[in-house]
């Protein structure tokens, strides 16, 4: 009888062992870069901060100075709630990264002149949009004051975000290289270059990523875009997340959700990251009980 019942135990986790370890596994990072996440059943979820800078809050280029006059500090409670109660298998600090003769500021304008498609003598003003033919690629850009100047007070993460030194924590920086512009927390604005983030993305095996931060229609929209191109379920925040102009939001959020992008508010993330999670200690507990129930007959 006791054969039996062994006999019959070990059967059973021959069939559900697989099982046991792909629930338990799922967290952990994979050394195989090549895994596609999109074929797993698993859900992995990654909260996404992008830029929540001193520059965007209270520097050069702070929203609310902008027209829609939304402060960008706003977000940092919204978003440390969400760090302090939902279970996120991966968290993603983003930092706008520029050198000073970046092309994106007003500023450098004068220098670049020879780039510019069109009248190389034209006045532009500050947020208006030329096309530079290079030097590196043709590029249309938005001409910002200066900010996010590498290591630079404006380009720290604001202070009262929390930030922990974990190692499922990573921080991505983006906008390094002087001639492209790169609002992506991907890709630069003319897909030249990949940062880390897809690589660490895979490596752990995320499969959902929740998108928050600063700005909705420039940063934000475009790492979420991205995100959803890249296959990952994409979520955007909504009230995580702050914006430059009412216009282009209102546009650029029209293109998210057209696009397949999620849109939740941050009281629903919790259940929806944690859903995941409790599915997953469900299917453990129940192999292991149906396991032990054999044992006990
Ligand atoms: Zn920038």
């Amino acid at each position: 009888m006791f054969l039996n019942k062994t006999r019959l135990l070990i059967l059973y986790l021959t069939v559900n062992l697989p099982l046991i370890m792909v629930t338990t596994a799922s967290v952990q990072p994979s050394n195989d870069h090549k895994i596609k996440h999109k074929n797993s059943t698993k859900e992995i979820s990654s909260l996404i901060v992008v830029d929540v800078q001193n520059c965007f809050i209270n520097g050069n280029l702070a929203l609310i100075d902008s027209s829609a006059k939304q402060d960008g500090a706003d977000v940092v409670p919204i978003i440390n709630h969400l760090l302090q109660t939902v279970s996120f298998d991966v968290i993603i600090y983003t930092h706008d990264w520029h050198p000073t003769d970046h092309i994106s500021f007003y500023q450098n304008l004068n220098k670049r002149r020879q780039y510019l498609l069109g009248d190389q003598n034209k006045n532009y003003s500050l947020f208006d949009t030329v096309t530079y033919k290079g030097p590196l690629v043709q590029t249309e850009q938005v001409l910002w004051p200066l900010h996010c100047i590498q290591d630079t007070n404006g380009a720290k993460l604001h202070k009262d975000l929390i930030v922990e030194s974990k190692s499922n924590v990573f921080h991505v920086r983006k906008g390094l290289n002087s001639d492209v512009d790169s609002y992506s927390a991907f890709w630069d604005n003319n897909k030249q270059q990949k940062t880390d983030l897809d690589s660490i993305l895979r490596r752990w095996n995320v499969t959902h990523v929740y998108v928050t931060g600063l700005a909705t229609d420039y940063c934000v929209a475009a790492t979420a875009l991205d995100a959803i191109d890249l296959s990952y379920t994409t979520y955007l925040v909504e009230d995580a997340c702050r914006g430059v102009s009412l216009e282009t939001i209102d546009k650029k959020k029209q293109e998210m959700k057209q696009r397949g992008i999620t849109f939740v508010q941050s009281s629903q993330v919790k259940a929806l990251v944690d859903g995941a999670i409790c599915n997953r200690i469900y299917l453990i507990l129940m192999s292991f009980s149906i396991a032990v129930s054999f044992l006990l007959k």
